[in-house]
């Protein structure tokens, strides 16, 4: 019984098992289904995840190569301006400086760390009012171009500068701030200083060629006349003392005369191969003689390298440089002293240095502003006519002449020529 029972308890735990084992592969089944599908879908979620990073590695390789590129536009638009021969000058809409290239930075002394975050005017100070800079153009909108004004270097000088300004706006055209660029002028100014300079000395040296051809004619009589009357007068007639005045005066007339004539003329060269030693000492010679002939207490020493260099000059001219140049030491040393005559290597190797050294009292620097000048002497019977000739002489022959000297210490003057 208890058997059947069992049995038929087995029996229909069986009939419930079956139903048990249904519902279970149902739900294995569902499970499985599910199971499939959370794995498609987590698949297709690897997939897209995929495709995202892809588009994504995609992304960040264009935006690289666009920063790149951006980054290579920004550098070539900054080496540009870098080496732009112009200052350039930017400033934001309140007026403060944001861009400063080198150029600028070179013609106002200022560095970039000094301008920029503050104001123009902070920076660079508004000498010449707000209407001639960048702050201008940004209160009005209206540019400037090619004006003038002169900027404060950093030291304190002013320096002559050409510029132009306009409005920096973004692409929609909303101002940004403004741009000023400029340039140093000082070269420029420099050399039509220069040609004024010409201009009024050619206008002189006719003139005074005119006077000089008028004044030598007269002149020449008076000498004669002047001769004629010392002849009739005895030899112990006091009258003569007067005479001899009368023809002095006149010979140092004629010498002005003369070097205004040299001064003003037009320069012809007549240069050939010379031995630019030998021709110094030429000269150095003949003045030695002069020295001795006047007792004068002066010494001239000779430092000469190159005892074969051969220039192209024109040696009667080149003498007359160096006899105005011994001539002005001798003057500057009236009780005597050294005088060194060098020829020798130019300092940047490229042609020779004449030099003259004297031991005199120098010069002041007032003096030596005005050195070359014409007629500018400190001296009673100066004509101020030896150094101008002589430069116009030495830049003839394509070389230059310069001067160190202070008060107290000497003086040299160095003629450079070509070799
Ligand atoms: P000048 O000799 O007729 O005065 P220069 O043109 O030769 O005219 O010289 C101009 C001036 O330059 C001189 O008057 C003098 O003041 C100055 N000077 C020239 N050479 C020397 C020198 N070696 N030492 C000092 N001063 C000089
Ligand atoms: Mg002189």
């Amino acid at each position: 019984m208890i058997e059947e029972q069992t049995m038929t308890g087995h029996h229909l735990n069986l009939g419930a098992t079956h139903a048990g084992l249904q519902d279970f592969t149902d739900s294995y089944t569902l499970f499985k289904e599910t199971t499939r599908r959370y794995r498609e879908a987590y698949e297709q979620l690897e997939a897209q995840f995929e495709s995202l990073n892809v588009k994504l590695e995609e992304t960040n390789l264009e935006l690289r190569r666009s920063l790149e590129e951006k980054d290579r536009v920004s550098n070539y638009l900054n080496n540009i301006l870098e080496s732009l021969t112009g200052g350039v000058l930017v400033v934001d809409a309140d007026g403060v400086i944001t861009l400063f290239n080198q150029a600028a930075q070179g013609i106002t002394g200022r560095s970039e760390a000094e301008v920029l975050g503050k104001t123009y005017e902070q920076a660079l100070g508004l000498e010449y009012g707000s209407r001639h800079s960048v702050l201008h153009t940004l209160e009005t909108g209206l540019s400037l171009s090619h004006r003038e004004k002169e900027l404060v270097h950093a030291d304190g000088h002013s320096i002559p500068v050409g510029f132009s300004t306009s409005l920096v706006r973004d692409e929609n055209g909303s101002v940004l701030g403004a741009v000023e660029v400029f340039n140093d002028m000082t070269e420029i100014k420099r050399l039509e200083a220069e040609i004024q300079r010409a201009h009024t000395l050619a206008a002189l040296g006719e003139m005074a060629a005119t006077v000089a051809h008028e004044i030598r004619n007269p002149l020449g009589g008076i000498a004669t006349f002047a001769n004629l009357l010392g002849r009739d007068l005895g030899h112990d007639d006091p009258r003569r003392r007067l005479v001899a005045k009368i023809t002095e005066g006149v010979g140092r007339l004629n010498r002005i005369v003369t070097s205004l004539l040299t001064y003003t003329r037009p320069l012809r060269l007549h240069a050939h191969q010379v031995n630019l030693v030998e021709l110094v000492e030429e000269a150095t010679a003949f003045f030695e003689i002069e020295l001795a002939r006047n007792h004068r207490n002066v010494t001239v020493h000779r430092v000469y390298h190159y005892p074969d260099l051969q220039c192209r000059i024109d040696p009667e001219q080149f003498q007359q440089v160096i006899l105005n140049l011994l001539q002005n030491a001798q003057q500057a040393m009236p009780e005597g002293g050294d005088i060194t005559v060098r020829v020798g290597p130019a300092g940047d190797a490229k042609g020779v240095v004449l030099s003259v050294d004297d031991t005199g009292p120098g010069m002041s620097s007032e003096i030596l502003d005005k050195l070359f000048t014409p007629f500018f002497t400190t001296k009673e019977d100066g004509t101020g006519l030896g150094l101008v000739t002589s430069r116009k002489i030495v830049e003839a022959h394509n070389g230059s002449i310069s001067v160190t000297s202070s008060a107290g210490a000497g003086t040299c003057f160095h003629v450079n020529i070509p070799a």
